[in-house]
């Protein structure tokens, strides 16, 4: 890991500099407030200091809806590549959306690799840019507010420059082919950038518990809370599509037109009535609160169980846009008794 320093009035240079490594994705102001993570050309639109995007980085590795195979009468059935997105540099991301790819990473390239993933993956390029807290963050409950790999590149922000810590030989290369831009790392660049960690950790103002958790909601898995998030959960399945996390997919065969077939995979969420329905019509999740409890503990406690650590980032986003204001802190509290 190697530290620079850069001016900030250089931050549009270095985005064009960026374009090298790919087509440049970044937040942009959608309306007042809202924030989508979209291809830019012009940087000037760019706002890494936007908190959240309202769906999170996984839509540059897999689309929301992509055609995998394709038949038209008479012919083969071919493969189609709708998903290959090509190389791209998500710039913007936070500590949070860097250990969410870390999560996707081990969900879709540990046992079974998943090809669609990969293709995007294998040419992603992540610019980290840091960030301050509002009050739906809990990362630092989940021990992912800081990263230390991940990323190629990631820009801390310190007033007048920023300090840049690169973490990949595709980040040195970036780097290297833009000397103009960085200069050695100083001591008061270091200082500066422990004192804003300090500030920043300061600034929390959620946190949860996290201590023993898996082995609490294993003596909890028949307690009432469940019913009672699952009366108020709607099952619109909000909170999954906006979780850099959650990856449930489907793949569904349709005819878009005479004479044409088409295999496709669409997001889907374990909320969804019919998400556990199988063949013959049974629904292993019919009830509400049996969904409800299903995707906390699949991310507090069957995550942990397989690979070690949650797949919660505590992002804040299923708080954010939850129609009926469930906030997962909450549901924590009340499952450890404390509400
Ligand atoms: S966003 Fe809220 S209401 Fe909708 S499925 Fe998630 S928890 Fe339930
Ligand atoms: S469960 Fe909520 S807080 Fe946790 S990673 Fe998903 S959206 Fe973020």
């Amino acid at each position: 890991m190697q530290t620079f320093r850069m001016n900030a009035s250089f931050l549009p240079a270095f985005m064009e500099a960026l374009k090298r490594w790919g087509t440049l994705v970044a937040p942009v102001e959608r309306g007042a407030g809202t924030y989508v993570l979209q291809a830019i050309d012009d940087v000037s639109l760019a706002r890494p200091d936007a908190l959240r995007t309202i769906l999170p980085f996984k839509k540059l590795l897999l689309k929301p809806r992509f055609a995998m195979l394709e038949r038209r009468d008479g012919g083969r059935t071919e493969e189609v590549f709708d998903n290959d997105m090509g190389p791209i540099v998500y710039f913007g991301a936070h500590a949070c959306d860097i250990h969410a790819l870390e999560i996707l990473d081990l969900i879709y390239m540990t046992d079974y690799v998943d090809p669609y993933y990969r293709r995007n993956r294998e040419r992603l390029t992540v610019v980290g840019y840091g960030c301050m807290p509002d009050e739906y963050c809990f990362c630092e409950s989940l021990g992912t507010e800081t990263v230390e790999r991940g990323f190629d590149v990631f820009l801390t922000p310190l007033g007048d420059r920023f300090l840049v810590t690169v973490c990949s030989a595709r980040g040195d290369d970036i780097v290297r082919a833009n000397p103009e831009l960085f200069e050695p790392a100083s001591r008061a660049d270091t200082r500066d950038y422990l004192k804003r960690l300090q500030e920043r950790e300061q600034s929390f103002s959620l946190a949860m518990d996290v201590t023993d958790l898996p082995y609490v909601l294993e003596l909890k898995r028949e307690d009432p809370v469940w019913d009672e998030v699952g009366k108020k959960c709607l099952c619109c399945g909000s909170c999954s599509m906006v979780c850099p996390t959650c990856a449930c997919f489907n793949v569904v065969d349709e005819r878009p037109e005479l004479g044409r077939a088409v295999r496709a995979r669409t997001w889907d969420a374990c909320l969804y009535r019919d998400y556990a329905t199988v063949a013959g019509g049974h629904n292993f999740r019919a009830d509400r609160a049996d969904r409800v409890r299903n995707r906390y503990y699949h991310k507090q406690e069957a995550f942990v169980r397989e690979f070690g650590k949650p797949s919660c980032v505590g992002c804040g986003r299923c708080i954010e846009n939850c129609p009926t204001g469930i906030n997962v802190v909450e549901v924590f509290k009340y499952v450890r008794g404390e509400l």
